[in-house]
C-alpha cells in the first residue's frame, strides 16, 4: 500500500562510501566498529546494519541486548557490541545471539557469569569489553572500583576481558586537553590491569569528533605501548555528519577537513503538498492563530506534524524546501500536519514534493540546521524522527 506522504530516504550507497572513508581516516593502524544503536541514529537498522557490514565492517555497536538481538539477525557473521550494558534476565540473549556485553559493575558480571555457565561455556568464552570511567562520570568502572570487578575475573571464569573500553566526552573540543586527560587516566588503568595478570586484546576508544580530529595515531600509540590492538566507534560521521567543534580548530586538520570534503549526507527526510489554498490579509493560521496573514497569502498544508518528529518548536521559525526555495512554516506544528507559507513560490500544487531534511536543487537543510532552531545536537534531530515514518532504501 502507498504510505502517507511523509518518508524517510536512506542512501545506503553514501553509508558504505562514508565507511570505507572512514576506515583510509583510520588505517592502517586502526579498526572500526559502527556504531548502529537506536536504530541506526533513526536511519534504520534493518537498512544501515548490513550496509555498513557489505563495507566491510566487523564490529556493530548497539544500545541495549534487545537492538543486538534485531542486529543478530540482520548480520549473522560480524561482532555486535552492547554498548549500554545487560540488564537482569538478558545474559541468556547474550549467549544465544552471541552479543559482547560492555560492563563495569559486579552484578553486570554475575549476569553474564550465570548465563556463561548455563550455558555450559568454557573458561573464557564469554567475551566482555570493561569499561573505565575516566572522567565523565556516566558509566564505567572507577580507578578506585577495579578490584572487585577483577576479582572476578579469573582465568578460571567464563568471562574473558577481550578489551578494555572508555568514552571520550570532550572529544570535540579542539584544544584536546581532556581528551589528553582521558588517555593518561587510562594508561594508568592498563598498567594497574597488567600488573593483575589482565591482558585485554583490543583497546575499545573514541568516537566521530576523536576520528576526525586525527586523534587516531594517539589511540593506537597508548593500544601499542600496552600489546593491544585499537578500535574507534564513530557514529554520526558514519551518516555523513561531521561535528562541530568547540571552541573550533585555528588550524582545521587534514583530517578534519577530508571528512568535511568526503561524508555524504545517507538521509533525506520528504512529505508532500496535501492542498494549497489562499486566504485574506487577516487570516489566522493554527492553533491558537500564532501566526496572522499580513496580506492575501498562499498557504500549502503538509501531512507532517511533531508526531513524525518534526520539533513543535520549529513553527514560525523554520523554512522547508519546496521547487528548491525555502517555504517558511506558519503557525503552530500540529500532531500530524504542518502549514508553509508559499506565496513567493509559484506553481505549487498537491503532490508536490517537500524536503524537511536533506538538499533539494541546489539548497540544503542539514540536521545542524534543525538542530540549532531547537537548541538541540543533530544525534538528537535524528532519532526523534518519528517510528511512524517509513524508511526506504534509495
Ligand atoms: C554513541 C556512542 C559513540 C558514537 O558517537 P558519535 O559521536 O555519534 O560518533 C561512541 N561511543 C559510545 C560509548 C557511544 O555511546
Amino acid at each position: 500500500m502507498p504510505t502517507r506522504p511523509c518518508w524517510v530516504e536512506i542512501h545506503t550507497q553514501a553509508l558504505e562510501d562514508n565507511f570505507r572513508f572512514l576506515t583510509t581516516l583510520a588505517s592502517p593502524d586502526v579498526d572500526l566498529l559502527a556504531v548502529v544503536k537506536a536504530d541506526s541514529y533513526g536511519h534504520s537498522l534493518a537498512l544501515c546494519a548490513p550496509a555498513v557490514v557489505r563495507a566491510g565492517a566487523q564490529w556493530l555497536g548497539v544500545t541495549s541486548v534487545e537492538e543486538g538481538v534485531a542486529a543478530r539477525a540482520l548480520c549473522p557473521q560480524v561482532r555486535i557490541l552492547v554498548i549500554g550494558g545487560v540488564f537482569p534476565g538478558q545474559g541468556a540473549a547474550v549467549v544465544a545471539h552471541r552479543l559482547t556485553v560492555v560492563a563495569w559493575e559486579t552484578w553486570q558480571l554475575e549476569e553474564l557469569e550465570t548465563a556463561a555457565r548455563m550455558a555450559g561455556l568454557a573458561p573464557g568464552a564469554l567475551p566482555i569489553h570493561l569499561e573505565i570511567d575516566t572522567g565523565m562520570s556516566r558509566q564505567g568502572a572507577s580507578l578506585q572500583g577495579l578490584d572487585p570487578l577483577l576479582a572476578r575475573l579469573s582465568p578460571a571464569a567464563p568471562l574473558r576481558v577481550e578489551a578494555v573500553l572508555t568514552h571520550l566526552f570532550a572529544a570535540d573540543e579542539a584544544d584536546a586537553r581532556v581528551t589528553c586527560e582521558q588517555f593518561a587516566q587510562l594508561d594508568e588503568v592498563l598498567m594497574r590491569l597488567s600488573t593483575a595478570g589482565l591482558f585485554a586484546e583490543w583497546l575499545n576508544v573514541g568516537n566521530s569528533a576523536a576520528l576526525l580530529a586525527g586523534q587516531a595515531p594517539a589511540v593506537a600509540e597508548l593500544a601499542a605501548r600496552h600489546g593491544m590492538k585499537p578500535l574507534m566507534r564513530p557514529g554520526l560521521a558514519l551518516y555523513g555528519l561531521a561535528p562541530e567543534f568547540e571552541p573550533p580548530f585555528r588550524e582545521e586538520p587534514a583530517t578534519l577537513a577530508a571528512a568535511r570534503a568526503n561524508l555524504k549526507p545517507v538521509l533525506r527526510w520528504k512529505s508532500r503538498v496535501v492542498g494549497v489554498r489562499t486566504v485574506p490579509a487577516g487570516a489566522v493560521v493554527g492553533y491558537n492563530g500564532t501566526f496572522v496573514a499580513t496580506e492575501p497569502m498562499r498557504l500549502a498544508l503538509l501531512a507532517t506534524g511533531y508526531a513524525d518528529g518534526l520539533d513543535r518548536r520549529l513553527g514560525n521559525r523554520f523554512s522547508v524546501l519546496l521547487h528548491g526555495q525555502r517555504a517558511p512554516l506558519v503557525g503552530r506544528i500540529s500532531m500530524d500536519q504542518a502549514v508553509i507559507d508559499v506565496t513567493e513560490i509559484p506553481g505549487v500544487n498537491p503532490g508536490d514534493e517537500v524536503v524537511l531534511l536533506g538538499g533539494q536543487g541546489s539548497d540544503a537543510i542539514t540536521a545542524f540546521d534543525h538542530a540549532a532552531a531547537t537548541g538541540t545536537i543533530p544525534w538528537e534531530v535524528f532519532t526523534r524522527i518519528g517510528s511512524r515514518v517509513p524508511r526506504i532504501a534509495i
